[in-house]
């Protein structure tokens, strides 16, 4: 008998259509920022119900983009979870900003909005939470918060395409929107991101960031006003990009049906903390990029490295999202320490990502619920 396939914690999902078409892209002789990128930034403004979108390397170029676009920079604070991935502190500093840590809510895992409007200062200029694992953030408390204290807000969306709050899609409202296209989220376009804006003039100067600052002059020479660097989305990206929104429904359905499927079947003795479904009576709004319980530690024998690579001996990649972001050697200079954040630090010791992706099938789920039950009752004190 031989042993099962190696189930990875993610992966894409491309169909012969979307490789045929990337090669008729390097076929065309035009695979820099071209027509591609402005089909698939017409397709996403209207997936955003008309939003201006604009296309970027990354989400991490979206969100550095996004605080140029509001002007933060040297002075300025920009409150962030301490749970999230490392993008929202890296560009914070990056621009010049000081990054203002809360801790997270250990449930949703999203931002403390408590937290955040007692850390608020007069050198706040903007909040920059995560939707994390595409659980929305609580965006009726968010935007009231950001109303009152006239603050713009950086949604890192990075795992939420395809989620929504009460019926309404996250990046359809809302101030600046930064999604990921990097082959773990929930639709890919190799690597790239797209931020959703305002208005024309936002549209323009993002235009101007990802693009060397460069203006066009009518005597067709070229100004640069702006610092700008370079983010702009090659065609091939863009043409992935578009294949895989036309099918990001899809994708997002399967991802729901396999994460019911593991709060069926993901029973452990000592038991896990489950991840929110949810919100309650919105739990359609999740769009499940990644289903991360937390390991009972304190009542195994094993570390959650030794958890991780018995997993993987039984051919089952386990990721960790994420780290304690207070806790980097880059963040501890701005006086962070253990202690700050109980929430953002539990977690961080104790989360697991377990394998979920749209191609996979329910028997994968409880392939990977029968080997964590057997890890964990074999290891328990
Ligand atoms: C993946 C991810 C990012 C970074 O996205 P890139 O497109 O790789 O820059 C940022 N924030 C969160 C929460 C992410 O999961």
């Amino acid at each position: 008998m031989s042993a099962p396939a190696y189930l990875p914690f993610a992966r894409p999902t491309l169909d012969d259509a979307t490789i045929q078409g990337v090669a008729a892209v390097l076929r065309s002789g035009w695979i820099a920022s071209g027509p591609q990128v402005a089909a698939f930034e017409r397709a996403l403004s209207e997936y955003f119900g008309g939003r201006p979108v604009r296309t970027l390397t990354s989400a991490t170029a979206a969100i550095e983009v996004a605080l140029q676009v509001c002007g933060v920079g040297p002075g300025d604070e920009v409150i962030t979870s301490a749970q999230s991935f490392f993008t929202a502190p890296n560009m914070i500093i990056k621009v010049g900003a000081k990054p203002v840590f809360v801790d997270c809510d250990l449930a949703t895992r999203n931002i403390d909005l408590a937290q955040t409007a007692a850390a608020i200062t007069p050198a706040t200029r903007a909040i920059l939470p995560t939707h994390f694992a595409g659980l929305p953030v609580d965006m009726d408390g968010l935007y009231r918060l950001a109303r009152e204290h006239r603050l713009r807000v950086i949604e890192d969306a990075a795992l939420a395409i395809g989620s929504s709050w009460r019926g309404r899609r996250i990046g359809a409202f809302g101030d600046l929107v930064a999604f990921s296209f990097h082959p773990n989220k929930n639709m890919t376009a190799i690597e790239g991101g797209a931020l959703v804006l305002n208005n024309a003039d936002e549209a323009k100067l993002t235009e101007k960031l990802r693009f060397h600052g460069i203006s066009r002059l009518a005597d067709g020479t070229r100004d640069v006003d702006v610092a700008g660097g370079k983010f702009n989305l090659p065609d091939v990206n863009a043409c992935v990009g578009l294949a895989q929104l036309a099918r990001l429904d899809e994708f997002t359905a399967a991802r729901r049906a396999l994460a019911e499927h593991y709060f069926r079947s993901f029973h452990t003795d000592p038991p896990c903390v489950l991840p929110a479904r949810g919100h309650p009576g919105d739990e359609a709004g999740h769009s499940w990029n990644m289903f991360a319980p937390l390991l009972p530690l304190g009542r195994m024998r094993i570390t959650r490295r030794q958890f991780i690579d018995a997993m993987h001996a039984r051919g089952i990649g386990i990721g960790i999202s994420y780290e304690a972001l207070h806790l980097s050697t880059l963040a501890r200079r701005f006086g962070y320490h253990e202690g700050n954040f109980p929430n953002a630090e539990r977690i961080a010791r104790e989360t697991i990502t377990l394998p979920l992706f749209p191609t996979m099938t329910f028997a994968d789920v409880e392939r990977v619920c029968t080997a964590a039950a057997e890890i964990i009752a074999q290891s328990r004190l």
